[in-house]
């Protein structure tokens, strides 16, 4: 399937729909990013959190994809936001990729009680100056906190990696993105199968009415409003099947139904503010 790409600062264009790998076991890591490679995915998205960067590199470099046409973003953990830590830890995770840089780096979170958001992106934008990321951006951060680091070094992070779905738009944060030229990417694009989201009639109807998937409609949604996904499936068939995605384009009013999903309580997982 033919993947849109969008610019982003510093990087390559970034293949909209990319393949994550939160929770996939460290022994089946290499496995299913093959999987995800020959299916067609170019853009991977892994962690040092994850415990899987070392599969993720073996499928990368066993796969024969040249390094310019693959898209890996991987992220800094809590415990290394001191400046030095922060570099280190971007090295080792580079390490255990068996790669010279990556497209991406993203602080994971803000943790906004350890203080030290300002000082970790000042080394992510050191990290970029010597050439071992090539776009750097953020995730999990209150709006508090992602003006803190443009106010701060001038620098405004490239892309924002955040909880988003028809359940919990972020349409606040969007906003914001918006201003600022951020792009927005959703983690938990299919709503982590916390919810019923998939199920809900809304979405099961344009899903009837495309042939498609419900998994499908919610992440044409998303592309439909610019927005970078990256579902996660250890599922053969539904590694294949979110892929596809791509191919199917929603009308106006299909996007509106389900922009009409949002919803107070959406959230699924851990409130940045909080951490
Ligand atoms: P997701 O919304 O992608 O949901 C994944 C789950 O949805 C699967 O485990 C499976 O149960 C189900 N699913 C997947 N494909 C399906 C299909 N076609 N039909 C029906 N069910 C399907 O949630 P996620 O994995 O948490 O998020 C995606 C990626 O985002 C992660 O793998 C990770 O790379 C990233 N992420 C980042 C953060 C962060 O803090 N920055 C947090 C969570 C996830």
């Amino acid at each position: 399937p033919a993947v849109p790409t969008l610019e982003i600062r510093g990087a390559a264009p970034i293949p909209q729909l990319g393949y994550g790998v939160f929770k996939v076991d460290p022994d089946i890591a290499a496995d299913v990013t093959a999987q995800a490679l020959a299916a067609g995915y170019r853009h991977i998205d892994t962690a040092k959190i994850y415990g899987n960067e070392e599969g993720v590199g073996r499928a990368i470099a066993e796969s024969g994809i040249p390094r310019e046409e693959l898209f890996v973003t991987t992220k800094l953990w809590d415990d290394a936001h001191a400046f030095d830590d922060a570099i280190a830890a971007c090295e080792a995770s580079l390490e255990r990729l068996g790669l010279d840089y990556v497209d991406l780096y993203l602080i994971h979170w803000a943790a906004p009680s350890q203080g030290q958001h300002v000082e970790a992106w000042k080394a992510l934008i050191a990290l970029q100056e010597r050439g071992l990321v090539r776009a750097i951006g953020v995730s999990n951060f209150p709006a508090q906190q992602l003006a803190e680091v443009i106010e701060a070094t001038g620098v405004v992070p490239a892309i924002h990696q955040i909880e988003l779905h028809p359940y919990f738009q972020q349409r606040e944060l969007r906003a914001i993105h918006a201003e600022h030229g951020i792009l927005t990417e959703a983690w938990g694009p299919l709503g982590q199968g916390k919810s019923d989201l998939l199920e809900n009639p809304a979405v099961t109807a344009i899903a009837e009415a495309h042939g498609a998937t419900p998994a499908q409609v919610v992440l044409a949604w998303h592309l439909a409003h610019g927005i970078v996904t990256i579902p996660k499936s250890v599922t053969p068939s539904r590694i294949v099947e979110n892929l596809a995605a791509a191919e199917l384009e929603l009308t106006a009013d299909e996007v509106a139904a389900i922009d009409a999903l949002d919803r107070e309580d959406g959230r699924g997982g851990t409130d940045p503010a909080t951490k």
